[in-house]
């Protein structure tokens, strides 16, 4: 029986191309109203699981439910809860940004049930992306940064209950980046929608996400948002010292025990003492890179 409250659910997902594992097992579940990001380096899987769940990709293997449906065997109404940003609209290049809008906003039209009242109005739709002053311009006279908003707009018409957005600022400088952060925030905090969002960039997922999952290896390496995940993988130190014109590091969690016993051992001759906590960045690439290592090794041990 699908829970209401979860919008996807995921088991044991498995993905290969030929010989070539990309996902090994990949469980994780999404509630109604969360802003999950799928965070992982280039190549880690990210898109392939993304569109495993919009229906455009057929899995190896595991179960997937969104929105209660296996998107392998989803219709038409289906597809009309899910809003999809595809990488860019250019085909439509000498069409009007409004007109454009309220094109697609068309289509939506039969699947408006009671529970799904409405798409979006396209003045509503301008609004929440800011494009509003862009309304009557071609799209091929847009910066590549108010055209992506565009692309949130398009997959926003239908007023989706779940949106996926995979990898959205890529190549952006950070105005547009900004802008568009902006964006996810107000549709999460105004509409309510549900958003799953892939990204290499561990700055964005920190500052768009309610739930962080780390991808790497083919698996899920790490869940929770990034105050548990800092709080969980951060608590490596480092201390540094000179002595004797050396420099020395001594990596744990134990920097206070450990320097205040450096100290009382040796209270002269000890110089730039310093005790250094790794970064939420410093430990995703340490987590990253041991479990990419650790799946190379077991690839390996396999063939
Ligand atoms: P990410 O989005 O995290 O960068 P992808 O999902 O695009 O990762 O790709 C994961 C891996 O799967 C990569 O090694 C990529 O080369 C491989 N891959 C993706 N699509 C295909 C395909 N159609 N055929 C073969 N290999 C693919």
């Amino acid at each position: 029986m699908p829970n209401k409250d979860t919008a996807i659910e995921v088991t044991g997902l498995q993905m290969r191309y030929g010989d070539h594992v990309v996902l090994d097992g990949v469980d994780f579940a999404l509630r109604r109203g969360e802003v999950l990001v799928l965070l992982g380096p280039n190549g880690a899987g990210k898109t392939t699981i993304i569109e495993i769940l919009e229906g455009f990709r057929a899995r190896s293997g595991g179960s997937v439910s969104v929105l209660g449906i296996d998107p392998e065997q989803a219709d038409e109404a289906w597809r009309a809860r899910v809003g999809i940003v595809l990488q860019s609209w250019r085909d439509h290049s000498a069409w009007q940004v409004r007109e454009l809008l309220s094109h697609f906003g068309k289509y939506f039209g039969p699947y408006s049930t009671v529970e799904r009242p409405r798409p979006i109005g396209t003045d509503e739709l301008l609004h929440l992306v800011g494009l509003t002053d862009q309304a009557h311009k071609k799209v091929r006279d847009l910066s590549g940064g108010l055209r992506r908003r565009l692309d949130v707009a398009i997959g926003l018409v239908g007023n989706p209950e779940l949106l996926f957005l995979d990898e959205p600022t890529v190549g952006f400088d950070p105005k547009a980046r900004r802008e568009l952060h902006d964006v996810i925030h107000r549709l999460a905090d105004m509409q309510g929608t549900t958003i799953l969002l892939s990204t290499h960039d561990l700055d964005e997922a920190e500052k768009l996400s309610d739930r962080i999952l780390i991808l790497a290896g083919g698996k899920i390496v790490a869940d929770g948002s990034a105050d548990q995940l800092t709080k969980e993988f951060s608590n490596q130190t480092e201390v540094i010292w000179t002595q004797d014109n050396q420099r020395h590091v001594h990596a744990g969690s134990d920097a206070t025990t450990f320097a205040r016993k450096l100290l009382a051992q040796h209270p002269e001759g000890i110089s730039n003492l310093e005790i250094r906590h790794a970064s939420l960045e410093d430990t995703y690439m340490n987590i990253v890179q041991t479990h990419e290592a650790n799946s190379k090794a077991q690839k390996g041990d396999t063939q």
